[in-house]
């Protein structure tokens, strides 16, 4: 099947095209800055297996039609489809499922009130996922599409896990509960593991660690996420590029109170401003190793601070699960960071867990175990394809619903 992937953010898309026969990415591309008097465009694509090709262009993409317009008159021009309706589906990538969708759903009115509804949950991300799904089902009527949720894979998480302390009808009345997210990364990794470990899948009790822009921790028991760090938006848990994780609850008030800020401008501090930014201007994990390694001792505080939340969350999720198989770092950070995965592991000897220094220093492209030989507990890097996981999502709600 010839699947278009769309990931709508509040000024970008992303696409791809993957033939779920082969999971065979042919097509890659991005817009950024929609919206903005000069947006990004870049293409990369490949012809019967001969070199990758790229194309950028600088122009003005004044919103998400134009922006998808764009898109497939690019993948025409360059000759990949004659017309969309040549699509087998359009999988959309929809930031929060609620409670309301625990697996990917066959777009129609139905599903689409109820993502619509979905977006008092998450009025920063929902709503491009929205745009892109209406978009797509202008130009390409005949097409059948999808919407992945990144909550979706976090619907097995049990009350214990899932609830707040706060009043009962509270909760219930505004639909507060950890939703968690990540869940497609999450997902396809715990599927890499048992594939790499020769095990069936629902015998694996992992901790997944995807680190990238954003950051959160899943622990998994018999191959179903059972408890994971972010919560009702992707803010709570592990200390994030931009983002602070866990804080206190009374900060915000106090903030308000004491400080001088708003509600918006407290939300916009904690998702914008926090986290490694926050601790020493920079955001970007790479800039923060480099300034940590040139002597700077609040970006050496960020990075302990990182590591130390996410051991933390290691030592809380191997008590959960009893017995831990495999630690599994991803993402941008968990991929190609050896230095942070280290930070990550060391001193976790009494749990079983030691890395191998020469195997966590090797170039990581695939699957590698990085743990000793003889330690009880593997350690894992698993590349990470969110993007693969939602077409083959895409492809099963398809043939789900064919049947
Ligand atoms: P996103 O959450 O936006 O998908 P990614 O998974 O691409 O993010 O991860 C981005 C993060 O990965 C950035 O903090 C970047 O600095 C970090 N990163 C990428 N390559 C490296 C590297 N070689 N060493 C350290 N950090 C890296």
């Amino acid at each position: 099947m010839n699947i278009l992937i769309l990931n709508s953010g509040s000024s970008s898309i992303k696409f791809e095209l993957i033939d779920t026969e082969c999971n065979h990415q042919s097509v890659k591309g991005r817009i950024e800055r929609i919206g903005e008097a000069e947006s990004d465009f870049n293409i990369e694509w490949q012809e019967d297996n001969r070199e990758r090709k790229h194309y950028q262009e600088f122009t003005t993409i004044a919103d998400h039609k134009t922006g998808l317009r764009h898109c497939i008159n690019a993948l025409i021009t360059i000759g990949i489809i004659k017309q969309l309706d040549e699509l087998d589906g359009i999988g959309h990538r929809i930031v929060h499922g609620g409670d309301v969708f625990t697996e990917a759903v066959k777009i129609t009115d139905n599903t689409l009130h109820k993502i619509y509804r979905l977006s008092q949950l998450a009025p920063l991300h929902n709503p491009a996922g929205i745009a892109g799904i209406e978009v797509a089902l202008q130009l390409a009527p005949a097409v059948p599409q999808v919407a992945i949720f990144d909550t979706a894979f976090h619907q097995t998480l049990p009350p214990e896990a899932y609830l707040y302390a706060l009043p009962w009808e509270l909760q219930q009345k505004h639909g507060l509960r950890r939703y968690g997210f990540h869940g497609t990364s999450h997902q396809y990794v715990t599927r890499m593991t048992a594939r790499y470990l020769s095990r069936p899948e629902n015998t694996l009790n992992l901790i997944t660690l995807h680190l990238g822009n954003g950051a959160s921790a899943t622990a998994i028991r018999n191959g179903s996420s059972v408890d994971t760090s972010m919560g009702l938006t992707p803010l709570e848990g592990l200390v994030m590029g931009t983002r602070s994780g866990d804080i206190d609850p009374s900060i915000p008030s106090f903030l308000i109170e004491h400080a001088g800020y708003t509600p918006i401008q407290v939300g916009e501090l904690l998702n914008s401003a926090s986290g490694l930014k926050g601790l020493c201007g920079a955001n970007d994990m790479r800039e923060v190793l480099q300034l940590a390694d040139d002597g700077n001792e609040q970006a050496e505080v960020a990075l302990k601070l990182f590591c130390y939340r996410i051991k933390k969350y290691i030592g809380a999720y191997f008590a959960i699960l009893g017995r831990l198989d495999a630690l599994v770092f991803t993402a941008g950070i968990g991929e190609h960071s050896s230095e942070i995965r280290r930070r990550c592991c060391m001193d976790l000897q009494h749990l079983g867990i030691t890395i191998n220094a020469e195997r966590n220093r090797k170039a990581i492209s695939e699957t590698v175990e990085i743990s000793d030989p003889d330690a009880d507990i593997k350690v894992l890097v698993v590349p990470t394809n969110e993007e693969l996981e939602i077409a083959q999502a895409t492809r099963h709600c398809l043939n789900r619903c064919n049947d």
